[in-house]
């Protein structure tokens, strides 16, 4: 890696210099004081050379000295990086209450029924802190109402870090995890048509209807595993899966493979859960939610979500049926100590009325769209762009060796993603079961210019790299 790295030096860095921040401290002051005090395993961005924030605004980052970054990466920060309105009603509700949900608050049930009104079919929400939590609660929700224990997976799926949402990550327990997949835990084939087990036919058939058997022979994987856990008198309380899955290779499921899914997941009574931490509030552009992409009817019975919807707060939630909410804990309550605080629906109806009044779905749509067109136009030239995946601002761009065989190609990822920080200002990151897929995920705010100066770097390093 790095000697590809180091072949990239003859790149002029284009980043104005900013105004410098006034901690005096040195970077390399605090790398030491992380090392010597955060646990080893902490990931971070860039290890050889990790990135500092001195501030965020919008799309953009600033490090240490000052330079302006280009931010690809923080889907977090969906509608941008401390947006004023966002910041405002936080700081607002933060001088006013920060009780728990214990104490009624306007907040709440407020935040409940926006998210609601955007998710025909599901009435009730439980609120927690993170996605993995929000998972975690999911699969408690629907082994007590199902009287089931089993999970299905989905290969390379990623569903949090805390020890229940690990044992439903092959992500993590197929790398090297000291949590390994327990027995309850049973994983399908990722319904990925251009690297995955069923792949688009070579024969007469369109592209429609090649993705439509495809998606039945995954959705037929699926029910092959619910015959085969019956069998063996186990049942399935839950099959979990993201509706784009993100961290597991940027994958969209074909067509009418969810709704298949359902229909052999619920005759053997189970549910199921979507998981929308890292596609919801309008990232995908077109609808609010990743799996209402396909207009099909199909309604989840659990979708949790997470990341987007503080804007970088902590908070998250599991929306679900009330008759799937009121089977949780038998005679035990939920209590959250910080799940559902005011402050924290404070930031989610900003960040829902900034979605709205900044007409972000119909923008990341729009970008989306721009954006398809001209990475199609990079794949016509670059050889080593082996597929690209997408929709609104939500993007992968999967790099081959060979776009025969489809051999991933993480150095070149990684290369790719250096050169692009360190001589263009543009942060990227790399990812999927490979490390092989630069992910495009900015906040929504990121504009046609920024598509542009994406494009056209990623394009001017591809070429120097002769790939
Ligand atoms: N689900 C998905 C799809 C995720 O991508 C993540 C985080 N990357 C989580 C769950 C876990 O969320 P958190 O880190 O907030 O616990």
């Amino acid at each position: 890696m790095s000697t590809l790295v180091n072949a990239l030096g003859f790149f002029t860095s284009s980043t104005p210099a900013a105004a410098a921040t006034k901690d005096v401290r040195s970077k390399e002051e605090i790398l030491k004081k992380r090392k010597d005090t955060i646990g080893s395993k902490c990931q971070i961005f860039y290890s050889d050379d990790p990135f500092m924030v001195s501030r965020a605004s919008m799309q953009y980052l600033y490090d240490e000295k000052g330079n302006k970054f280009l931010d690809c990466i923080s889907n977090v920060q969906h509608v941008g990086h401390c947006h004023p309105k966002v910041v405002d009603a936080i700081t607002k509700q933060l001088s006013t209450s920060t009780c728990n949900v214990r104490f009624v608050s306007t907040q709440l049930t407020d935040c409940a029924e926006q998210i609601l009104s955007t998710l025909p079919g599901l009435d009730t929400v439980l609120f927690c802190n993170s996605g993995s939590e929000a998972n975690d609660l999911a699969l408690r929700l629907a082994r007590d109402y199902t009287k089931h224990k089993d999970a299905i997976v989905i290969e390379h799926a990623y569903h949090g870090h805390v020890t229940t949402t690990m044992e439903l990550s092959p992500y993590k327990f197929d790398h090297g995890s000291t949590v390994s997949q327990p027995e309850w835990v049973h994983v399908a084939p990722c319904p990925d048509v251009f690297r995955g087990k069923h792949r688009l036919a070579d024969n007469e058939l369109t592209d429609e209807e090649k993705l439509y058997a495809a998606g039945k022979q995954y959705s037929d994987d699926v029910k092959n595993i619910l015959d085969d856990v019956e069998s063996r008198e186990r049942g399935v309380a839950a099959y979990f899966a993201e509706a784009l899955q993100s961290c597991g290779g940027q994958v969209i499921p074909p067509k009418d493979y969810f709704k298949d899914v359902a229909s052999h997941v619920r005759k053997h009574g189970g549910l199921m859960v979507i998981d929308e931490v890292q596609t919801g509030f309008g990232r995908i552009g077109r609808k609010y939610w990743a799996h209402q992409l396909y207009d099909d009817g199909f309604i989840p019975d659990i979708v949790t979500m997470g990341k987007p919807m503080g804007n970088g707060f902590p908070v998250s939630a599991v929306a679900t049926r009330k008759e799937i909410a009121d089977a949780l804990g038998g005679e035990v309550g939920y209590f959250n100590t910080y799940g559902g605080n005011p402050v924290a629906c404070a930031a989610v109806i900003s960040v829902m009325k900034i979605v709205k009044d900044e007409n972000l779905l119909e923008h990341s749509q729009a970008m989306g769209e721009k954006l398809e067109v001209a990475l199609r136009d990079l794949q016509k030239k670059h050889e080593c762009i082996g597929d690209i995946r997408g929709v609104g601002l939500f993007w992968g761009i999967d790099l081959v060796k060979d776009r025969q065989t489809r051999e991933p190609d993480q150095k070149l990822a990684i290369a790719t993603i250096l050169a692009l920080r360190k001589s263009f200002g543009i942060l990227l990151n790399a990812d999927g079961p490979y490390t092989n897929i630069l992910k495009i995920k900015p906040p929504l705010c990121f504009n046609s210019d920024n598509i542009m100066e994406t494009v056209t770097a990623l394009d001017q390093v591809l070429t120097l790299m002769n790939r």
